[in-house]
């Protein structure tokens, strides 16, 4: 559906390329996030999509069609068409109505006006702002104007959606409520969306794949599921680690040197493993956060434990041995920032 081959973006005057070399492979269908943080070049790749950015090197696969430089204009303009487009500041025209936000890319793709007047109102209503059509932007709140855009962005029927950092000024509460409105739209209208994001919680929710950028480089591509289980590279540790330490409270890091995190196996999900370790070697196994997330409709337990009344450190090497043998098992460190 969407390929990336070799992709490379080198801005004049930087000493690195912004996208380097990076090749993915986009199923239809697929939700597939790009995480990364700030700089990491996420933005430039997904523009290399619609020609918004023009390669330096290598070229993307849009349904079949080659995109480089030497599209011509007719072939990249029916190519937009096949592309919606958000963004983190929604970009609407600020003093066009609600209707003419919309109605503004059906009319760049020469729709005539009855065919204006019927779809707008049909696009507010599926996302879920009826009646809508004569307010204009500065009396909406945040969540309302992503929805114009995303009306905006569906009017000519696209096959792919991009969505940069769409949900990056949103509140938490307002976030969830386009996260669920887009992957709504993706069933409904067999969208193949490619999101680009640094919010963590947002990938876990929406996405079924992530690729991991980090200076302009692809670290880690897996499904959504595999990555936040058990990340591969080193980057993907540290931000994994990181958004797990968000969830723990500071003071657990002073009155408990020894932190270990366990997460069960698929198939060992919620089995008697602590408690059988417990009697096993007579120590204390202390719960002291864990929860169960849902990737994908897939459990994913997590416990944060301490190991208590363990005379010595043989004894806890073995503790550890049993435990790792049914569950993933990592020694937490102390929070520090994860580098960008
Ligand atoms: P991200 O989306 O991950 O935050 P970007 O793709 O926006 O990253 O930026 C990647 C790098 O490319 C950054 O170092 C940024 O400063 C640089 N960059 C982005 N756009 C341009 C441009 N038009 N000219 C020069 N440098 C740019």
């Amino acid at each position: 559906m969407l390929e990336f081959h070799d992709v490379t973006v080198q801005f004049p005057g930087q000493a690195t390329p912004a996208v380097d070399r990076v090749s993915l492979k986009i199923e239809r269908g697929d939700c597939y996030g790009i995480l990364g943080q700030s700089g990491a070049g996420k933005s430039t790749l997904v523009r290399t999509v619609n020609l918004l950015q023009v390669p330096t090197s290598g070229y993307v696969m849009v349904s079949g069609q080659k995109v480089d430089g030497s599209l011509s204009k007719g072939d990249l303009r029916s190519l937009r068409l096949k592309i919606g487009m958000i963004f983190q500041h929604f970009n609407l025209i600020k003093n066009a109505s609600v209707f003419e936000n919309v109605a503004f890319n059906l009319k760049a793709s020469g729709a005539d006006r009855a065919t204006i007047e019927a779809k707008v109102p049909q696009l507010l209503a599926a996302v879920g702002l009826k009646g809508k059509e004569q307010v204009y932007p500065p009396s909406l709140s945040g969540g309302q104007k992503q929805r114009v855009a995303i009306a905006r962005a569906l009017a000519n029927d696209p096959e792919i959606l991009l969505c940069d950092e769409a949900t990056s000024a949103l509140d938490p509460d307002t976030t969830s409520e386009i996260v669920a409105l887009l992957k709504q739209l993706k069933e409904e209208r067999n969208l193949t969306v490619l999101f680009i994001t640094h919010q963590m919680e947002v990938a876990k929710k929406l996405f079924n794949k992530v690729a991991l950028m980090q200076r302009g480089k692809v670290v880690e591509t897996a499904s959504t599921y595999d990555f936040f289980a058990r990340p591969q590279s080193p980057y993907g540790q540290l931000l994994v680690k990181q958004y797990q330490h968000d969830l723990l409270p500071d003071e657990l890091w002073s009155n408990e040197p020894e932190l270990y995190e366990i997460i069960y196996k698929l198939d060992h999900a919620f089995d008697s493993v602590m408690a059988e370790a417990m009697h096993r070697f007579e120590v204390d196994l202390n719960i002291l956060g864990g929860r169960v997330e849902y990737i994908g409709g897939k459990p994913l337990g997590r416990l944060i434990i301490s190991i208590a009344r363990c005379p010595n450190a043989a004894l806890k090497q073995e503790v550890l041995a049993f435990l790792a043998q049914s569950t993933y098992l990592t020694k937490l460190e102390a929070p520090k920032d994860a580098e960008a």
